[in-house]
C-alpha cells in the first residue's frame, strides 16, 4: 500500500511544496486592509493582467469570491440564472439567498453547460410579478459536470443575450486555468465575455488557500467594501499571495499532466465491469465514475480506502476522482491496479 495514500478526493488536498514554502517564508508583507501588502498587490495586478481585467482582489476562498461578486452585481429581490449542478447552487450554504438576498433560477444543463436558448427563455420579462434577472452565472470548468470545459462559442452567444438585456455575467472559474490549458485558449480569452471572474489558487495550482477575483475598477472597489463586510479583509496575507505568485510561475503548465493522468484513469476504469465512465466528458482533471447496479458508491469508496486510494462519493452510484499536484504516475498506476484487482 502506498504511503501516503493516493488521495483523489479533490485537488484541494495538495500541500505546498518545499519551494512554495520557501517563497512564502521570504514574502515581503504589510497590512492588506490598508492596501499596503506589496506581495498581495503584485498578485492582484498579475491576475488582473492574466485575466484581461482592470483590477484583481485577493480572497480567502472561492466561495467568498462568488458571494461577494453576486452581492456586488445584484440587488436583493433579483434572480440569478445558473446551472442546477453549479457550485453556488449546491455547495455554498444558500449564501446567495441569505447573504445576497437573491434567488437562484437553476436550469438543467448538459454536464453543467447551458445552451443560449435555455438562458434566453429563462431571462425574465420586465413585469410586475416576476423577479428581475440580475445576473447570469456560469462555471468553467464545471465541477459536478465532471471537469467539463465550457464551449467558448456558447459562452459568446449567452454573453450576447446578456448584453442585449443589460444583465451582467459572472464566471465561477475556480478551475479556469484547467480550462485554459485544456482548450489552448488564454485565460483572458476565456474571461472576456464576463464582467467578473475568479480562479482558485488552492486547487490544481497547489496553494494552501486563496482565490483572486477580477473585473472593472469600479466593480472591484465595491467588491472590496463587501469583502470587508463579509469578514474577508486580511492583514499580512502576502504570505499566501507569495504562494499564489509562485504557483503562477511554476504550476500552470503542469496542469496538462493532471489532465493526462485523469484520462488514463478514465480509460482504464471504464474498461472494468463494475464501472462506467463517459469518456467524452473527461476534459480536464476530474473523472466521474458511475458504479454499476450491484455496487454502491459508498461501499466502493470504503473498499478503495482500505487499499490506500481515497475518492469522493458524489451520489448513490457516483464517485469523483480528481488528479492534482500530489498525484504522480505511480499513484495513478496503483489506483488502476487496485481497481482491477477488486473489480476487474
Ligand atoms: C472549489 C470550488 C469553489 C470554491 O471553493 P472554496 O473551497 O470556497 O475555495 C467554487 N466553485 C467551484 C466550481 C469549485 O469547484
Amino acid at each position: 500500500m502506498p504511503d501516503p495514500v493516493v488521495d483523489l478526493r479533490s485537488d484541494t488536498v495538495t500541500r505546498p511544496t518545499r519551494a512554495m514554502r520557501a517563497a512564502m517564508f521570504d514574502a515581503e508583507v504589510g497590512d492588506d486592509v490598508y492596501g499596503e501588502d506589496p506581495t498581495v498587490n503584485r498578485l492582484q495586478e498579475r491576475v488582473a493582467h492574466l485575466l484581461g481585467k482592470e483590477k484583481g482582489l485577493f480572497f480567502p476562498s472561492g466561495t467568498m469570491c462568488n458571494q461577494v461578486a453576486i452581492a456586488t452585481h445584484t440587488r436583493p429581490g433579483q434572480e440569478i440564472i445558473c446551472d442546477r449542478d453549479c457550485h453556488v447552487f449546491n455547495y455554498e450554504r444558500a449564501g446567495a439567498s441569505h447573504l445576497g438576498g437573491v434567488q437562484l433560477h437553476p436550469l438543467d444543463g448538459r454536464h453543467g453547460v447551458l445552451s443560449a436558448q435555455q438562458v434566453c427563455s429563462a431571462i425574465r420579462p420586465i413585469e410586475l410579478h416576476e423577479p428581475p434577472t440580475g445576473l447570469i452565472l456560469l462555471e468553467n470548468t464545471h465541477n459536478r459536470g465532471g471537469g467539463t470545459v465550457y464551449p467558448q462559442d456558447v459562452i459568446a452567444q449567452i454573453a450576447e443575450l446578456a448584453r442585449a438585456a443589460g444583465i451582467p455575467m459572472h464566471l465561477d472559474g475556480a478551475r479556469l486555468l484547467n480550462a485554459s490549458v485544456a482548450s489552448g485558449h488564454s485565460p483572458a480569452i476565456l474571461a472576456t465575455p464576463f464582467d467578473s471572474v475568479y480562479f482558485c489558487l488552492s486547487k490544481g495550482l497547489g496553494c494552501p488557500a486563496g482565490s483572486v477575483l477580477a473585473g472593472r475598477a469600479d466593480f472591484i472597489a465595491q467588491a472590496t467594501r463587501l469583502r470587508k463586510a463579509f469578514g474577508g479583509g486580511m492583514r499580512q496575507v502576502g504570505f499566501l499571495a507569495a504562494a499564489g505568485l509562485y504557483a503562477l510561475d511554476h504550476h500552470i503548465d503542469r496542469l496538462a499532466d493532471d489532465h493526462r493522468r485523469a484520462r488514463q484513469l478514465a480509460v482504464h476504469l471504464r474498461a472494468l465491469n463494475a464501472f462506467d465512465v463517459e469518456l467524452d466528458a473527461v476534459h480536464t482533471n476530474i473523472v466521474m465514475v458511475d458504479v454499476r447496479a450491484d455496487f454502491t458508491a459508498a461501499a466502493v469508496a470504503a473498499e478503495l480506502a482500505a487499499h490506500g486510494v481515497r475518492v469522493s462519493v458524489f451520489g448513490p452510484r457516483r464517485l469523483r476522482l480528481v488528479t492534482h499536484l500530489d498525484i504522480d504516475d505511480a499513484g495513478v498506476e496503483w489506483t488502476i491496479a487496485v481497481c482491477k484487482r477488486l473489480y476487474g
